[in-house]
């Protein structure tokens, strides 16, 4: 492999990523382990993670898992205590885990907000502050937010995940601001439309993908694989002077109108 090459290899690192059950986590959990990470499987059921991670090793690639509710701040922060102790370093860590709630917003319940909140944010700060707890002291480690196309465009009916994913891209910055001097690099990939079960109702309306298809110049959805460079490129030392930073993997849609 050349120098350049070696940049990108993440081999001997460890990458966390939250809710890689199913869906974008898992691509990624494949893609970083595909450039030699050693994955952290993450899921609230402990069963599913297991069969996830085994399905990974049967592909020959290193998975093990964690078992935890991002939402859930004392569980969170004892799973990752605990992993460092038995395993070893997290070194990477992908805060995934997300949900959607759609409805028009003068009747969006309460309920649905809080929730969405408390997965889409307030998650990725449980973790974030787990995880970083150990980087820290190590002097090196790297953080990626997975935020949205919708951080940075509203669409009606979605206004609250919209909101979440636009908090997500201030808190990477914040993360920038308190821990790069001590060699965190914290950067947010903001996919655009990717059909996976979150998207499942857009994904199964014809005139829905037909305008995404017209509005996105790349003209059609994302593949979950097609994350996978970008990530790679931020959990590596190729990225070691990008920090606070926004990437956006959406086939052009945040550059045209
Ligand atoms: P998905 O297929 O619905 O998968 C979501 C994952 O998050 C599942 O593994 C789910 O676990 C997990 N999760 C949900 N709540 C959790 C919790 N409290 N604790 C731990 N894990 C939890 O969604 P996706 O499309 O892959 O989305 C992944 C991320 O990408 C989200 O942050 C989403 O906002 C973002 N994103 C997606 C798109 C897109 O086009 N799909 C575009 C932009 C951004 P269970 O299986 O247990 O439910």
């Amino acid at each position: 492999m050349n120098d350049t090459l070696k940049l990108f290899s993440l081999n001997g690192r460890r990458a966390l990523i939250t809710g890689s059950g199913r869906g974008i986590g898992l691509a990624l959990a494949r893609g970083l382990a595909g450039a030699g990470a050693a994955v952290v499987i993450n899921d609230r059921n402990e069963q599913k993670a297991a069969a996830v991670a085994a399905q990974l090793r049967d592909e020959g690639l290193n998975a093990d898992i964690a078992v935890f509710d991002v939402t859930e701040r004392a569980e969170v922060s004892a799973a990752i205590d605990a992993f460092e102790a038995r395993i070893g370093a997290i070194d990477i860590l992908v805060n995934n885990a997300g949900i959607q709630r759609r409805a028009p917003l003068e009747t969006f319940s309460a309920d649905d907000w809080n929730d969405l909140l408390r997965v889409n944010l307030d998650g990725a700060f449980h973790v974030s502050q787990a995880v970083a707890r150990h980087m820290l002291p190590r002097g090196r480690g790297k953080i990626i937010n997975i935020c949205s196309v919708q951080g940075e465009l509203a669409r009606p009916g979605i206004a609250p995940y919209a909101a979440t994913k636009g908090a997500i891209r201030m808190l990477t910055k914040g993360m920038c601001a308190e821990w790069a001097g001590s060699g965190i690099q914290a950067n947010a990939l903001a996919p655009g439309y990717f059909a996976t079960d979150l998207n499942r109702a857009l994904v199964d309306d014809p005139d829905f993908s037909d305008w995404l298809c017209k509005r996105t110049p790349a003209g059609r959805w994302g593949r979950v694989e097609e994350l996978c460079g970008a990530a790679v490129f931020l959990a590596s030392s190729a990225s070691d002077f990008v920090n606070g930073q926004t990437l956006f993997v959406d086939g052009g849609l945040t550059s045209v109108v």
